[in-house]
């Protein structure tokens, strides 16, 4: 794996003076302990992912030095968050919050003001606090992985309980879920599926959410919503406070699953597959978030570089992409639909059936048979994913370039077959525009679904990390002139995505600000995430 250093000069948050700073961070290193602050003056080391520096993105689309940290600090409890918190407001140094920093495509761990302290929250805050084996459900710190989680359960030998995990399960539980992010089983949509939180405010008091308020109960995971209005939805993709816990539940094992896969023709039969998708997945007849790919990524995720195909500019060849696919198994067809059905043999034979007559509804359709699949193959990824098994194969995707990198264009729209062809046509259309390969996936929610574009780039090619903001700055204001917004996007697009949002005025964004203003009036906590930026910054050319 790559390790890339550069040499350079200390960034110190602005605003303050280096030596001031400095003595200011002498002040948080006698409350904290001398190890747990560390001053980012080493050279930058992008690492891979699972060694992945807290100090910036390890996969930047801008410089490095643009958005990166000015000291990462450690805490190892609530109170310790309250402390740095607090040490923030004293000296007005920005600070973000990361569990584990492992958020690549979305901004991986970098702060979005250049300078800020990073609070690097998964290093020593790491423990399942609580695992209960009657309700399903845990009570989570920010450290706690996907793969911990998942450990910990083989390890108590409760297999009856299975987690949720996304396509690489190196992340943060609570940093994966606070992002909204998904995963591939019924219980993929994470933020849906927590319940309680403990936040620290910007202003340094302690709240807990939902049933948490309720001094002693033992429903705090069980009941998400508690009295009053529910407060929990303002700390996702905020900038309104830092969670130090998460309950979370768990699914029940159900007894018996089974991946399958089908691949259609056409490029243009993606809009009747989606008419099928639609009924079938609503009704829970497909159970889990299914993945609905196309060729270019069937082909990038078996691990070749693009030049093992194709060593032209421009966007690859779909000859070439058809001819490179004839080995993988979806041979000359262009979607391959991931999909696993849940429970007992004769429960799912049910299901299946109704999914086989429907999906055969296309003509060409096309069912793989698992058995002729050898074991390094893609397919059998998919299959622990939608098992919750965590797993890294996904990765493989990134070494399409030399120095690769990537980062996600992620909107959302109805199943329906005129939305998935709008977003297609324009996505490729724009990709032929900047000469870049087009990776569409389609992850099906319940009612809807996420189109998860992903260009993969050379980090070292400042040519290319131009072509791709262009492109994806592009696809941000066509989609919203389409109807179509993002679900979650990079740090460096927050500000274009948040201004798509912009209805009655920007009616949302005022609210939001306002309540930023109440909520951190000093402005200190990770300002210009999501696009909200604090009084202090409004205005002042801090938006991108
Ligand atoms: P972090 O980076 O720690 O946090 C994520 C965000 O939440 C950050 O913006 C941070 O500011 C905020 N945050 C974190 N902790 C706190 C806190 N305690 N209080 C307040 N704010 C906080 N993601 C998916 O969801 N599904 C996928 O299938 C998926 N597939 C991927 C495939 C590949 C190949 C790659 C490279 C990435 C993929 N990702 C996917 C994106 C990403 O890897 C995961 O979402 C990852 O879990 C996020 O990193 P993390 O959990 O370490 O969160």
């Amino acid at each position: 794996k790559p390790v890339r250093e550069r040499q350079r000069l200390p960034v110190v948050p602005q605003g303050i003076e280096r030596d001031e700073f400095l003595a200011a961070l002498d002040e948080l290193k006698a409350q904290l302990g001398g190890e747990f602050v560390e001053v980012n003056d080493k050279p930058l080391r992008d690492g891979w992912y699972m060694e992945h520096p807290n100090t910036h993105d390890m996969m930047t689309i801008l410089d490095e030095e643009e958005l990166v940290a000015s000291a990462v600090v450690y805490p190892s409890t609530t109170e310790e968050v309250q402390q740095i918190v607090l040490w923030a407001n004293k000296y007005l140094i920005p600070i973000f919050p990361i569990s584990m920093g492992r958020n690549l495509g979305y901004g991986g761990a970098a702060p979005r003001v250049r300078g800020s302290v990073t609070i690097d929250l998964g290093k020593r805050m790491n423990k399942i606090l609580d695992i209960n084996s009657e309700d399903y459900t845990c009570l989570l710190e920010p450290g706690v992985s996907f793969y911990a989680l998942y450990e910990a359960l083989k390890e108590k030998g409760y297999d009856h309980m299975w987690i949720d995990t996304p396509d690489l399960g190196g992340g943060s539980v609570l940093g994966n879920t606070l992002d909204r992010g998904v995963g591939y089983t019924p219980y993929g949509d994470h933020w849906a599926c927590h319940a309680g939180l403990e936040v620290v405010l910007p202003t340094g008091e302690v709240i807990r959410t939902g049933m948490g308020a309720l001094p002693e109960n033992n429903t705090w995971q069980t009941f998400p919503y508690g009295f009053g209005p529910y407060s929990d939805g303002i700390f996702s993709q905020s900038n309104f406070g830092i969670v130090t816990k998460m309950g979370m539940t768990l699914m029940p094992n159900p007894g018996g699953y089974e991946s399958f896969m089908y691949t259609f023709q056409n490029e243009e039969d993606l809009g009747p597959l989606m008419e099928i998708i639609r009924p079938l997945r609503i009704g829970m007849i497909l159970e889990n978030v299914a993945q609905v790919r196309h060729i270019a990524q069937t082909i990038a995720v078996r691990g070749h570089p693009r030049s093992k195909f194709y060593q032209g500019s421009g966007p690859i060849p779909d000859e070439v992409l058809h001819a490179a696919a004839v080995e993988s198994p979806v041979g000359d067809h262009t979607w391959a639909y991931y999909g696993m059905s849940y429970g007992p043999p004769h429960i799912r034979a049910y299901k299946l059936a109704i999914v086989d007559a429907e999906f055969r509804k296309i003509p060409g359709a096309k069912k793989v048979d698992p058995k002729s699949l050898p074991e390094d193959e893609y397919f059998w990824s998919r299959d622990r994913i939608a098992a919750g098994i965590p797993d890294i194969h996904e990765l493989r995707w990134v070494n399409w370039t030399p120095n690769g990198a990537h980062i996600a264009f992620s909107p959302v729209s109805p199943i329906r077959s005129a939305d998935a062809m709008k977003l297609f046509d324009m996505g490729k259309k724009l990709h032929h525009q900047y000469g870049i390969d087009f990776f569409p996936a389609f992850c099906v929610g319940l009612r809807e679904m996420h189109l998860i574009v992903e260009i993969v780039f050379d980090r070292d090619d400042a040519e290319r990390k131009k072509a791709a903001m262009d492109c994806l700055r592009d696809m941000i204001d066509q989609a919203a002139a389409l109807g179509y917004g993002e679900y979650r996007t990079h740090l460096v697009l927050m500000d274009q995505v948040a201004g798509t949002y912009s209805w009655g005025d920007g009616a949302l964004m005022k609210f939001n600000e306002r309540l930023k203003d109440a909520l951190d009036p000093n402005g200190i906590l990770a300002p210009g995430k999501s696009g909200i930026w604090p009084k202090r910054y409004r205005g002042r050319g801090w938006e991108m």
